[in-house]
């Protein structure tokens, strides 16, 4: 069993990009029912249970368990660790990490060409998903979009950054507008401001 991980900041905290609206519903009701819906599939098998959702999308590609099972703990497992990460990630507290802006940089040539590119992946995704800047097994950083609650961890890549596009994560405030939610998100994110 696993708990939804507490928020460290208040549900008004990231007003006025974020409102306080939908990060309460996002987090107490979304976040809250894959929590929910992982803890009802890693059930029904005990070698689980002691794994964090991380570990276990790590290692999703080895587990011989019931197809349906599996893509449930995709989706669900999926739905909880991206939330923790996107969470953090928005933290006001974080602090500049010079070493990831340098890298950034280093490989999309500066932070404005990396946040243009992000943007347009982001933009052109269809459909539910989020948007990524993970590192691969190269040591090489990449941004890419992945479709509903597929994580960067099954792939063997170490996520850094995401961007939650499904529609819950914006439509109160931003309704059709996914480009002013991409836009407004920028200052959210402490630790790659120069
Ligand atoms: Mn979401």
């Amino acid at each position: 069993m696993i708990e939804l991980n507490k928020l460290n900041y208040n549900y008004d905290a990231l007003e006025p990009y974020i409102d306080a609206t939908t990060m309460t519903i996002h987090h107490d009701k979304h976040h809250q029912g894959y929590v929910d819906n992982y803890n009802k599939v890693i059930n029904k098998y005990p070698e689980l249970q002691d794994k964090t959702v991380e570990e276990v999308l790590t290692n999703i590609n080895t587990l011989t368990i019931d197809p349906a099972d599996k893509q449930a703990i995709i989706n669900q497992g999926g739905g909880v660790a991206n939330h923790n990460l996107f969470w953090q990630i928005m933290d006001p507290t974080n602090q500049t990490d010079t070493v990831l802006l340098e890298e950034i940089k280093k490989t999309f040539d500066t932070l404005e060409d990396f946040k243009q590119k992000f943007t347009e992946v982001a933009t052109k995704h269809f459909g539910s998903g989020w948007i990524w800047l993970i590192r691969n097994q190269n040591n090489v950083l990449e941004i890419y979009a992945l479709p509903n609650q597929d994580s960067p961890l099954s792939l063997g890549h170490q996520p850094l950054l995401t961007l939650d596009v499904w529609e819950h994560a914006y439509y109160l405030k931003y309704q059709n507008k996914r480009v002013d939610y991409i836009n407004n998100w920028w200052p959210l994110l402490k630790q790659i401001q120069e």
